[in-house]
């Protein structure tokens, strides 16, 4: 499959290609005549680990179109290619429940990807030239943990009771600020007042680092810089001030 002519295809469709593109990688990239990510899978079920480490080099391999389009604009095929991810995922380990003759349970897991490299063409692995033209990319930084945060449960996608006629709302992804619904779907309901439905939210860790440029990168007579790194579930506490530490993520401004 290619993704050609990017510009051209309406979003949606542009998703859509985005989505069964990476099912694809994972179901046939193969590595000394086995099927790497389907063992990876494999390992994931049998670790009850909900992330799997994709190599950027096997994606560029494997369609360059396509790892163009997703490291491009990696905030927005994030969760697209988790959405592939999970639903592979599912799917696969029916099959093999299914093979070990085990019952299997609907589940609703969701899985996540991450990348062990990105882009650093012209970036150099460095803080200070972290400018607005890599807004959303793929990208590495090296640098030095300076400040770690406590963990803390973030809200990833929050459903809301109505106050008034309690109603529950639509999954509202949450995007780095506490979003309501705007208005109740009940008909002539136009109190606007909520109440989190706690036991239906989806909610994962959350620690925030400091990262300091690498002291090779500071020119002469210049401060150091830092930057602010969000780093979710399996990522926290991974790092201690001190730590030399090697970035892969996508930058944003936060509201
Ligand atoms: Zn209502």
């Amino acid at each position: 499959m290619h993704i050609e002519g990017e510009n051209k295809l309406p979003e949606q469709a542009l998703r859509n290609a985005v989505k069964e593109g990476f099912t694809d990688f994972i179901q046939k990239w193969m590595e000394n005549g086995e099927a790497k990510y389907l063992n990876a899978a494999k390992n994931a079920i049998n670790n009850c680990s909900h992330h799997i480490v994709f190599s950027f080099r096997d994606l560029i391999h494997h369609n360059a179109d396509l790892a163009g389009c997703i490291f491009g604009d990696y905030y927005k095929f994030e969760p697209v290619i988790n959405e592939a991810l999970t639903q592979f995922m599912l799917e696969f380990e029916k099959t093999i429940l299914h093979e070990e003759g085990r019952r299997d349970e609907d589940s609703k897991e969701t899985y996540e990807c991450s990348f062990d490299d990105g882009y650093d063409d012209g970036l150099k692995d460095s803080v200070r030239g972290l400018k607005c033209q890599y807004l959303g990319k793929l990208i590495k930084l090296k640098g030095t943990v300076t400040r770690t945060s406590e963990v803390r449960p973030e809200l990833k996608i929050g459903i809301f009771k109505c106050r008034t006629c309690g109603k529950l709302s639509k999954e509202i992804v949450q995007q780095f600020k506490y979003t309501e619904p705007k208005k109740c779907s009940t008909e002539n309901c136009d109190r606007n007042s909520w109440e989190l439905e706690m036991s239906r939210c989806t909610f994962a860790d959350f620690q925030k680092i400091r990262v300091q440029e690498d002291p090779t990168k500071i020119p002469p007579g210049a401060m150091p810089r830092s930057i602010d790194v969000i780093l979710r579930n399996e990522f926290t506490e991974k790092g201690q001030p001190g730590d030399i530490c090697e970035i892969i993520g996508y930058l944003c401004v936060l509201p």
